[in-house]
């Protein structure tokens, strides 16, 4: 039975400036599930479901990708690979897992096409200092865009509908008919992201969330779905304090820890099968779906069952309450 959640590690090889400066894999030791890493303290090791190794290609996440309700975000410090191993380089010779799923998606509805009627179509966020942006609304010159209540950019929220679907409400939608008119889609709202130089690699400081919908009505029965396909390129995991961050880089760098470490709870209360999955504390992901499927499966304590009598305490009476698990 496959497990839900599924982490993988890629190491990626020394560049040349780290080749340079005498730099070295820290990698002691790997196998197909494990990698040892020395560190100060000694060798630490780590399990994964599944180890990339420096010579791993970029078709490495083909088979992560078939399936549609899926999310598949990469997380790592500034450098680390994220953005290669999602987006691709930057002539796009060696394209990434953003740029094959496109593919891969219209591959698939060739295939069904005499049976299918296919529907694409897309969102693109970005998540910069706990705001949500529209990456196909432009931005052009409002680097800081969300400081100005009153920007260019709509309010893009993350809700669920009666149907416990999550949704980006807000955020403008676009359909696609081939691969190539998705790609374009991403180079439009990639080229609409807040890039700032910190370090020494040019690093976005910020989430970049593209959410593909495919809905498909059979043309037999009329029946239809739809499947989403989230993929997420973090932003750098590394402590405010090493980038050596200055003022709006401060704010940047604390809201990045924030929402990763929300990130970080959120994956310890899957894994350790608590009862309650803080879901809520970050914008960062729309899979408050399985909070819910998740409770369901389990007792409901008699926490959340006072919790819930409250807000329907308060929704009678009129009062504006908080979205809750
Ligand atoms: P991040 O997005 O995590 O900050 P990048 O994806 O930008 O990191 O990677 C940093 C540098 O390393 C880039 O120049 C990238 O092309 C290179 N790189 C990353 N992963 C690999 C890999 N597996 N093989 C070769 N080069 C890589
Ligand atoms: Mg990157």
């Amino acid at each position: 039975e496959e497990e839900k959640i599924r982490v993988f590690c890629r190491i990626r090889p020394v560049n040349r400036s780290e080749a340079t400066q005498g730099g070295a894999v820290v990698v002691a030791k790997l196998d197909d599930y494990s990698v040892t890493v020395e560190t100060q303290r000694g060798p630490r090791e780590f399990q994964f479901d599944k180890v990339f190794s420096t010579e791993a290609s970029q078709e490495l996440m083909q088979s992560v990708i078939d399936g549609y309700n899926v999310c598949i975000f990469a997380y790592g410090q500034t450098g680390s690979g994220k953005t290669f191993t999602m987006v691709g380089d930057k002539d796009q010779k060696n394209p990434g897992i953003m740029p094959r799923s496109f593919n891969g998606i219209f591959d698939i509805m060739r295939e069904n096409g005499s049976k299918f009627d296919f529907k694409v179509s897309a969102y693109m966020l970005e998540l910069y200092n706990d705001s949500l942006q529209d990456l196909f609304v432009s931005q052009a010159g409002e680097v800081h865009a969300q400081t100005q209540p009153h920007g260019p950019t709509r309010r893009v929220e993350i809700k669920r509908n009666r149907k416990g679907v999550v949704f980006a409400q807000g955020a403008e939608t676009k359909e696609a008919s081939s691969a190539q008119e998705l790609y374009a889609l991403f180079q439009q709202a990639c080229a609409n992201r807040h890039i700032s130089a910190t370090m020494n690699v040019e690093s976005s400081r910020s989430h970049l969330i593209v959410g593909i919908m495919v809905e498909s009505r059979n043309l037999t029965n009329g029946s239809v779905n739809t499947g989403k396909l989230s993929l997420v390129d973090l932003a750098g995991s590394e402590r405010a304090a090493k980038t050596g961050a200055k003022d709006h880089q401060l704010k940047e760098a604390n809201s990045i820890n924030k929402s990763l470490s929300a990130l970080g709870d959120v994956i310890s209360a899957l894994s350790a099968e608590l009862p309650h999955v803080p879901y809520r504390n970050s914008k960062l992901y729309a899979t408050r779906v399985k909070a819910i499927t998740n409770n369901a499966q389990r007792n409901v304590d008699s926490k959340e069952i006072a919790q819930l009598k409250e807000v329907i305490m308060k929704l009678k009476s009129g009062q504006a309450v908080e979205e809750v698990d």
